[in-house]
């Protein structure tokens, strides 16, 4: 850093108040900024200098310390700790960027941009920036899920321009040396004591900028289209399973990568079936004549029929296993089990043959109890 007057710098004397400074500072800052002044390397100086200035004159220990020991105590290669108090660790360090923000903050879009990209903006890297990952929901049924789909879905999303192949160059245009960094990509800030180096904001670091931008995509390179998509979802996935079609989320940016597209999956209620985890649960009535004689029951799955043995004297809520017609296992363990629960149904209206034949039969079995009603009554003695 030269050795150079900063009151002169910003056109002020050393009288001048905080506020006229800050004023003085915003026209300078304002005539020579880059975005001004593109390729213009003198002034590129300037406005680092009168940043350093104001940086150091604005900070009233800083510049206590200025006007006692010159320019000297603000010398880039001082170091931390070298100069007088209040320039160390960065504490009450005024940041000279911040009043551009106010200078420029609201001109919205063009080069007002360079701001957005200095103070925690988006890292365009190469000159690319990757397109964002997209999420899509997808109600599935649980036959669906059980036996795998395939699925047409459409959604909108950004894509690649077909007008300037997304380069967002209008077609016959060339692209011209970036007029912020000339060319390198790269631009050195004066930061106070510290002169840093960062990715040039208006180029994204790639030296180039386009000189006329696509007339349909305004330079972007890309545009927002409806599309489709085949899906393939595989068997065995259950409300919440994501799948991840690469690179077919939002197109990048400048030669930037694809995002990915999500596909979340809910599956919808079944009226007979309920899934716990790769299990199926239903339930099903039977007659209260097989349960007691025992016979075999027709059973749906979601892979068709089956057949299911029902024992003599089954109870109800006596709950069966079909090995493997549950769901098929995601991360390819055994196929779950439909698990059977089995309600005996007590008939309501009875035919006077039926009724016949029922008062007959209690009549034969007496007062002989079953097993489990046997301990029932015994326990319950002892409150009659
Ligand atoms: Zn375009
Ligand atoms: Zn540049």
């Amino acid at each position: 850093m030269a050795k150079e007057d900063y009151y002169a710098l910003l056109g002020v004397d050393k009288s001048v108040s905080p506020e006229e400074l800050k004023k003085a500072y915003r026209k300078k800052a304002v005539q020579y900024h880059p975005d001004k002044n593109p390729g213009n390397k003198e002034a590129e100086e300037m406005f680092k200098k009168v940043s350093h200035a104001y940086e150091v004159l604005s900070d009233a220990e800083k510049r206590a310390a200025y006007d006692r020991y010159g320019p000297a105590a603000f010398d880039g290669s001082a170091g931390a700790g070298r100069g007088p108090g209040g320039m160390r660790g960065g504490g009450g360090f005024h940041d000279p960027f911040d009043i551009f923000r106010e200078v420029f903050g609201q001109q919205g879009g063009g080069g007002g941009g360079i701001f957005e990209e200095m103070f925690g903006g988006g890292g365009g890297r190469e000159g690319g920036r990757d397109g964002a990952d997209l999420r899509y929901d997808l109600e599935i049924t649980l036959e669906e899920a059980a036996r795998g789909v395939e699925k047409e879905i459409s959604f909108r999303k950004a894509m690649t321009c077909e007008r300037c192949d997304g380069s967002g160059a209008e077609p016959g245009s060339r692209r011209v040396t970036c007029p912020t960094c000339r060319g390198a990509g790269q631009i050195r800030r004066s930061g106070g004591i510290i002169t840093f180096t960062q990715t040039c904001p208006t180029c994204g670091g790639a030296g180039s900028k386009i000189e006329k931008p696509c007339t349909v995509c305004h330079g972007e390179g890309r545009v927002a289209k409806n599309t489709k998509l085949n899906v393939r979802i595989p068997p065995g996935v259950d409300t919440g399973s994501r799948l991840r079609s690469s690179g077919n989320g939002e197109a990048g940016m400048a030669g930037g990568q694809a995002g990915d597209l999500y596909i979340v999956l809910s599956v919808k209620e079944h009226e007979l079936f309920e899934r716990q985890e790769d299990n199926l649960f239903c339930e099903i009535p039977i007659k209260f004549t097989l349960a007691t004689l025992g016979g075999t029951i027709e059973v749906p799955t979601l892979f068709g029929k089956a057949s299911l043995k029902i024992p003599a004297g089954t109870q109800s809520g006596t709950t069966f296993r079909l090995r493997e017609k549950g769901m098929p296992s995601l991360r390819g363990a055994r196929q779950g089990d439909q698990l059977v629960r089995v309600h005996v149904e007590v008939p309501q209206a009875l035919t006077s043959e039926q009724r016949k034949l029922l008062d007959e039969f209690a009549r034969v079995s007496g007062d002989a109890n079953e097993p489990t009603s046997k301990s029932f009554f015994e326990k319950a003695k002892k409150f009659f």
